[in-house]
């Protein structure tokens, strides 16, 4: 039988890592041939949830999971760890400036980063899913200077995914038929989902871009704006649909993306589009050979420019704020 795959979720015992671990467990990130050892880092509070979680996932049964541990400890956490989720972070709190916000990631995000730059197995690949994700990737990826930066991802995946739904609606076909969108920038407000190469049924479907009140001022606002939306609704957060986005973006990164697709991730920047060499952002991205590759020589005009820049400067923001703390 094959060798298990380690697999390390932080804040394990969270409303999305208890969406989140059962779909792992069950095969649907690695693939049904696959095994894995979960990994359950929590904070000390954290550990009593986690293993009631571990014991529910024993009672599942799960034929693929070969072993279950949990930690308080990130070196314990991400010892020989292949996939890395970092879903454990400090969400904002009322009145709390983006600079604390930032620090108390950093607090988080640095000895991780340490961790698994000491500890990790040779083929670590990590993604960020705690908030704010791209520039928590970048303070992981600074503090493990060993590991290749092409390893450690954020993910825009969940907004990804919301836009390929609000435009099947739109195009009235089922969402499988709607391809080569791309969500450019920061998983935040600025975010820019776009749908000037989007093709519908194999085509490309330009209707979509020629409403642009509906573009504007309707599609990019729901994407962008619907975690709050689902808060609203549901009196929680996104959870399960986080979590889904999670598996989505390790299962392509590992098992590669569909031909004639692309899909949108966090990734370091390699000064593609003009985004600053070094940034996590979100790009359109392929991913062949368990590596993620931008998708180049894409058609950026003026409207499109104006909103990747915009969100691309809150994302150089935030590194200098981090910077200024040391963190990177
Ligand atoms: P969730 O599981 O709901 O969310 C976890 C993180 O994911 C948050 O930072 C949240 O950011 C972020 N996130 C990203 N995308 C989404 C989305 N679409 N919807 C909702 N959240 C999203 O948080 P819980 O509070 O339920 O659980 C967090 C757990 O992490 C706790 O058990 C805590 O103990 C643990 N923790 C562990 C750490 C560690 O392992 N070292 C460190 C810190 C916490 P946002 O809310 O800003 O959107």
């Amino acid at each position: 039988t094959a060798t298990p795959v380690t697999v390390t979720v932080t804040g394990a015992a969270g409303q999305i890592g208890y969406a989140l671990l059962f779909r792992i467990a069950s095969g649907q990130m690695l693939g049904p041939d696959t095994p894995v050892r979960l990994r359950l880092l929590e904070i000390p509070q954290g550990v009593k949830a986690a293993e009631g979680t571990a014991m529910e996932l024993d009672d599942c049964a799960f034929p693929l999971l070969a072993g279950i541990d949990i930690t308080d400890d990130a070196r314990a956490g991400f010892d020989g760890t292949n996939v890395a989720l970092l879903v454990g972070a400090r969400p904002r709190t009322k009145g709390m400036e983006r600079a604390d916000l930032l620090e108390a990631n950093g607090g988080i995000f640095k000895p991780q980063g340490e961790a698994i730059n000491a500890v990790a197995a040779d083929d670590v690949r990590v993604l960020v899913v705690g908030n704010p994700a791209n520039t928590n990737a970048l303070i992981t990826s600074a503090n493990a200077p060993d590991v290749p930066a092409d390893r450690f991802t954020a993910m825009t995946r969940l907004d990804h995914n919301r836009a390929l739904t609000q435009v099947a609606r739109r195009a009235g076909v089922p969402v499988d038929e709607v391809r080569r969108l791309t969500i450019w920038g920061n998983h935040s407000a600025t975010q820019y989902p776009d749908l000037f190469h989007v093709e519908v049924g194999g085509a490309p479907a330009p209707a979509l871009v020629e409403d642009e009140s509906w573009l504007l001022d309707d599609f990019v606002p729901t994407v962008a704006t619907r975690g709050a939306a689902i808060i609203e609704a549901r009196g929680a957060s996104s959870a399960a649909s986080a979590a889904n986005a999670a598996v989505d973006h390790v299962r392509d990164w590992v098992q590669g993306t569909r031909e004639g697709d692309w899909t949108s991730a966090g990734i370091v920047s390699d000064g593609s589009y003009g985004v600053p060499e070094g940034l996590v952002s979100s790009f359109p991205v392929t991913s062949r050979g368990g590596a993620w590759e931008i998708v180049q020589g894409l058609e950026i005009g003026d409207l499109s420019r104006e909103r990747i820049d915009r969100s691309v400067a809150e994302l150089v923001e935030e590194r200098d704020a981090v910077r200024e703390l040391g963190l990177v």
